[in-house]
C-alpha cells in the first residue's frame, strides 16, 4: 500500500480482463477509525487485505467500507473482504443500497450479458450481492472519519448512486468512475446511467477546489489544474445530452 499523504493510502487495482478498481484507505491510523473506499474486483480481496496489512494497519482499525458506487469492478470482492473484517459497516448511496438489500444486482453488473459472464468466470452465486447496508448515504453529509472531515457528494450519471468523497482541508477528491486523469470520464451506457446527470455531476465537482484527484482507475493526479474538471466536462459536453 502506498501513502498518498497523511491519512490517505492507496492500493493499486490489479486489472485482469475486467478492471479492478483502486482501493483507498482514509483516516489517521492512530485514530483506529479507518475507512476503505471501494474494495475491487472479485478475487482481489486477499491481495487488497495483504497490501493493507503490509503497512502495519490492523484490520480491527477498519470500521467501514464506503462504496463510490457498486459496479462489479468496485464491489466484486466485498464478501472476501467482509470475511476478513466482519465488523466493518457497509456505506452505500441509498439509490444503490436499496437495490443491494433487495438482492437486485442490476447496478452491480450493469447489463445482463456481463452478469452471465462474471457469474461464470468467478463462480458467483446468484445472490452474491444481496448485502446489508449499514448506512444509506444521500449526499451532503459531512463525517469525521479517522480525524479528517469528509463530505459526501452525490454524483449520479455513471451510476445512479455514485458518490464522491471530498476532504476540503487537503483538497482531495475521490470521485469513483465519474472523472479520471487525461480528461477521461466514466461510461454512461450501463444500468442507472444518465448522460445529462453525468454532465451536472461534473459541473458540481468543477466548483470544488481540488489539488489531488484520486479516481477509481488509472493515474492519480497531484497538482490538478484548477479548471481541469470544468474543461473535461466541456470536452464531453456534446455527448452528455
Ligand atoms: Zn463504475
Ligand atoms: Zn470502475
Amino acid at each position: 500500500m502506498a501513502k498518498i499523504t497523511d491519512g490517505i493510502y492507496f492500493v493499486h487495482g490489479q486489472d485482469e480482463f475486467i478492471p479492478d478498481s483502486h482501493t483507498y484507505v482514509i483516516g489517521e491510523p492512530s485514530s483506529m477509525d479507518l475507512s476503505i473506499i471501494d474494495v475491487g474486483l472479485a478475487g482481489k480481496g486477499r491481495y487488497k487485505i495483504q497490501a493493507i496489512l503490509q503497512d502495519g494497519i490492523e484490520l480491527n482499525a477498519i470500521k467501514r467500507i464506503i462504496m463510490t458506487h457498486t459496479h462489479f469492478d468496485h464491489i466484486g470482492c466485498i464478501s472476501e473482504i467482509l470475511n476478513e473484517i466482519p465488523h466493518a459497516e457497509l456505506w452505500v448511496h441509498i439509490n444503490e443500497a436499496e437495490l443491494l438489500e433487495k438482492g437486485d444486482d442490476r447496478a452491480v453488473y450493469g447489463m445482463e450479458m456481463f452478469k452471465d459472464m462474471c457469474q461464470m468466470q468467478y463462480g458467483l452465486a446468484s445472490d452474491a450481492f444481496k448485502l446489508k447496508v449499514h448506512k444509506k448515504l444521500e449526499g451532503g453529509e459531512k463525517f469525521l472519519l479517522g480525524n479528517m472531515e469528509w463530505e459526501i457528494i452525490h454524483i449520479p450519471g455513471h451510476s445512479s448512486g455514485g458518490i464522491a468523497l471530498y476532504n476540503k482541508e487537503k483538497k482531495v477528491l475521490i470521485p469513483g468512475d465519474v472523472v479520471y486523469a487525461d480528461y477521461a470520464i466514466g461510461r454512461f451506457d450501463l444500468f442507472g446511467a444518465d448522460a445529462k446527470e453525468l454532465k451536472n455531476s461534473l459541473l458540481k465537482l468543477s466548483k470544488l477546489e481540488v489539488d489531488m484527484l484520486l479516481p477509481g482507475h488509472n493515474q492519480l493526479v497531484k497538482g490538478l489544474p484548477s479548471d481541469y474538471i470544468f474543461r473535461t466536462m466541456k470536452m464531453w459536453e456534446p455527448y452528455l445530452v
